[in-house]
């Protein structure tokens, strides 16, 4: 602790961020002078408990506290803050592991997988809006962003370069291997990739990302926005998931998603494993429950949609189907590894991840098949088609998608009693308000014409 200390001092540190996330996914904290470093590695920081969204602590007593424990190897000097180190914390109640802090329920699913002699590493891929408010109505924040199809567009990237710039460097500084920055399909929408990395790490690496990306954004007048879907004629922000299982230590990694042939050599004509292909299976099998915890938002159902999207096509998957490097549907498989589509920019990454792993474990204890893979452009297909093949659509609503999840003996078990109950209880609330709520487009459409 003391290097840690002297170190952080040595880089000009003077103030720990004690940073943990909420149900939403949203980075919460404190400020801890660099004195008090030890507290926070050891107890932890306190707050009040039935503050923080979806703990349900009580007000009174030994559990209406919620501690804060640091790790010390998260610890990070922040470009974009001067003086400040991020420290990333579990969340403890009365001595013990809180089971509804989302960091706590991703460790208590690793720790499954760990039981297999498994880890599992993510590529998780942040698609966001660099937005502005101008009388009352939301815009992209460049002006000249308008192209009907401004997918990899090299005019606006530019325009956005500082921040984009800046972006980089700061998860850099952290430690992030940033791989590539793009223009999105949307107008004012981009993405940023980073280097995959062990499950837990990568859910922290992306919390840092929304941190950068919001401090960068608001220092240059913009909203560095990830909810999944501002515009409606636009494709929205998915967050998809890059995985596979790895095991072994450090210097003698295999990745167990690799298949090989019956000799041992790695099977260059297939894609995954008997292994990846029953973990993939339960990811599918158990998507309308995915489904409430990876597009949490009202808002997520307008990306998720079936049919012909407003804006053409979205690319967000609305079909429980896989496909060799098969864009249109919820799961892509590659060579050792398979991208998880359905998430969007909104999901929890703890909550996400260590739902992910008990569906995908659950199809392995069960030796779940995949269906057959799908080659089709699913976009293209009518919902007739899309049944007449036994392909099932996700669920339309979030509503839908709460009521599967609390069916869903598996995830709910891996998600732990508390936070379900919490995060049903929060969602069913948001559902219900944003059902009742009147809308400029219903008095548009209705209050002249009856
Ligand atoms: N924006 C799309 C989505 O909502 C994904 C586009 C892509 O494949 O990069 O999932
Ligand atoms: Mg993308």
């Amino acid at each position: 602790m003391k290097d840690l200390r002297d170190r952080l001092q040595d880089a000009g540190v003077h103030t720990l961020l004690a940073q943990f996330t909420d149900i939403h996914g949203v980075a919460k904290g404190k400020y801890v002078p660099l004195a008090h470093l030890d507290d926070l590695l050891t107890d932890g920081v306190g707050f009040s408990g039935p503050s923080i969204a979806g703990t349900g602590l009580p007000r009174t007593g030994p559990r209406s506290e919620y501690w804060a424990r640091g790790n010390a190897s998260t610890a990070r000097a922040l470009p974009w803050m001067p003086g400040y180190a991020r420290v990333v914390c579990d969340g403890f109640v009365d001595n013990a592991p809180f089971e509804a802090c989302p960091r706590q329920v991703l460790r208590r699913a690793i720790g499954r997988l760990a039981q297999h002699g498994w880890h599992l590493r993510t590529g998780i891929e942040p698609e966001f809006f660099l937005l502005k408010q101008e009388g009352g109505r939301w815009l992209p924040a460049d002006d000249q962003d308008r192209l009907d199809k401004p997918s990899y567009d090299l005019k606006a990237l530019p325009r956005q370069a500082e921040f984009l710039q800046g972006l980089h460097r700061c998860l850099e500084e952290c430690q992030l291997d940033v791989l590539q920055l793009d223009h999105e399909d949307a107008q004012g929408q981009f993405e940023v990739n980073f280097g995959f990395d062990e499950a837990l790490a990568s859910a922290d690496h992306l919390m840092l990302f929304k941190q950068a990306a919001h401090a960068l954004a608001e220092a240059r007048g913009m909203v560095f926005s990830m909810m999944p879907k501002p515009f409606a004629n636009q494709p929205g922000s998915g967050m998809h998931f890059h995985a596979s299982l790895w095991t072994g230590q450090r210097n003698n990694l295999s990745n167990v998603f690799v298949p090989h042939t019956p000799d041992g050599s790695v099977d260059n004509t297939a894609l995954l494993s008997p292994i990846g292909q029953h973990f993939a299976a339960g990811v599918l099998a158990h998507s309308a429950a995915l489904c409430a915890v990876a597009a949490p938002t009202v808002n997520s159902y307008k990306r998720l949609v079936v049919g012909e999207s407003l804006s053409g096509t979205s690319w967000a998957p609305a079909y429980v189907a896989h496909g060799a490097n098969n864009r249109t549907a919820l799961i892509r498989t590659l060579h050792g590894r398979f991208e998880w589509r359905l998430p969007d920019a909104s999901a929890n990454p703890y909550l996400a991840t260590a739902a992910m792993i008990a569906a995908g474990l659950d199809g392995v204890d069960r030796q779940l098949e995949l269906p057959p893979a799908c080659v089709d452009d699913l976009f293209q297909l009518s919902l007739t088609q899309i049944a007449q093949r036994g392909i099932a659509v996700l669920p339309q609503d979030l509503g839908a998608a709460i009521d599967a999840l609390q069916t869903d003996r598996v995830v709910c078990d891996a998600l732990g009693a508390t936070l379900v109950e919490q995060f049903v209880h929060l969602k069913r609330d948001e559902h219900v308000a944003h059902a009742r709520h009147v809308s400029d487009w219903e008095l548009d459409r209705y209050a002249r014409a009856y």
